[in-house]
């Protein structure tokens, strides 16, 4: 194995959490993030009590902090993502709520600038640099793949008719107010041949953007919009189905019930490793939305 980190986790599964900061203008809002630990310990306390009952612990692989950079949450994963290069499937998912920053920790704000690259872009430049300074006897092939999962429909975004090509047609907030109520999975296809012995591996890496988790008021929503929620809900907790059973080590794991989870089946379970990044607002008016994502990944870690 030339790429693979150290085997440390049961099942495979680990779970950071992700602190955005207060946004520019969102100074003074108060904060339910009372404590950070070194060793992924955080506790929220809860805006509306006091003292005893008031904060709650929870515990990760690892915390990151509003002032962490996107080039030190990479580190984290490149061992993660080089081991693809060995022919492991990975996949790697943000999960949280709207505006919690998935997209941030994914993609990045701004892709024109390097340092602002999220975990998708480092992930691509990192794997392409490696197959290309060949440094063993391994050639390396590597293909990219889009697509969108909205109301369970799967839509291959780099094909020739997919929105990419037709961009400027769509407008960037057009995309943007859609891609919340969307998962996005970027896969990497890893192919590997020994040029000495002959022998061949693949891998894949999924990273994958996931629909906002936050609960849609039933009755408020209506029409188009109920059944996006609807379609949103079934699927996260599918996913969140899926990855429970793994990490209780079940015969039986449900990856047939939404299109994310028979997506991203090949790269969850068996040998495939997985990381979620629970992704929080730290305002205290997302509190009960907070909760609600920690109590997803508490299931799961
Ligand atoms: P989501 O994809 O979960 O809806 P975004 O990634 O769009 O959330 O983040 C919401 C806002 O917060 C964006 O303006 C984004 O640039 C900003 N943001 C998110 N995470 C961070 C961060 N770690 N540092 C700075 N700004 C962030
Ligand atoms: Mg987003």
């Amino acid at each position: 194995r030339l790429y693979n980190e150290v085997q440390d986790l049961k099942g495979n599964i680990r779970v950071y959490c992700r602190i955005r900061p207060f946004l520019p203008g969102q100074s003074k809002k108060r904060t339910t993030v009372e404590y950070i630990g070194e060793n992924g310990e955080l506790v929220i306390s809860n805006p509306s009590k006091q003292g005893k009952g008031s904060h709650r612990l929870f515990k990760f692989n690892k915390v990151v902090g509003p002032a962490a950079t996107q080039e030190e949450v990479f580190l984290d994963t490149q061992p993660l993502i080089r081991s693809v290069l060995d022919g492991y499937n990975v996949c790697i998912f943000a999960y949280g709520q709207t505006g919690s920053g998935k997209t941030y920790t994914m993609s990045g704000p701004n892709i024109t600038s390097q340092e602002d690259w999220g975990v998708n872009y480092r992930a691509l430049h990192d794997l392409f640099q490696i197959s290309q300074h060949r440094k063993s006897s391994i050639s390396y092939e590597v293909g990219v793949q889009m697509v969108e999962i909205y109301n369970e429909q799967v839509r291959d975004l780099l094909s020739s008719d997919g929105p990419y090509k037709r961009y400027p047609s769509l407008g960037a907030t057009v995309l943007n107010e859609r891609s919340s109520r969307s998962h996005s999975v970027l896969t990497v296809h890893v192919y590997g041949m020994d040029l000495e012995t002959g022998a061949v591996l693949r891998g894949n890496l999924h990273l994958v953007d996931l629909a906002g988790s936050e609960r849609v008021d039933r009755s408020e929503a209506i029409g188009e919009r109920l059944r996006e929620a609807q379609h949103i809900n079934k699927s996260l907790s599918a996913l969140g189905d899926v990855i429970f059973s793994l990490a209780q080590k079940s015969q039986h794991v449900p990856f047939r019930n939404s299109k994310l989870t028979q997506v991203l089946q090949s790269s969850l379970g068996g040998q495939a490793k997985t990381l979620m990044f629970v992704q929080l607002n730290p305002d205290v008016d997302s509190y009960s939305e907070t909760i609600s994502t920690l109590k997803f990944a508490e299931r799961v870690s």
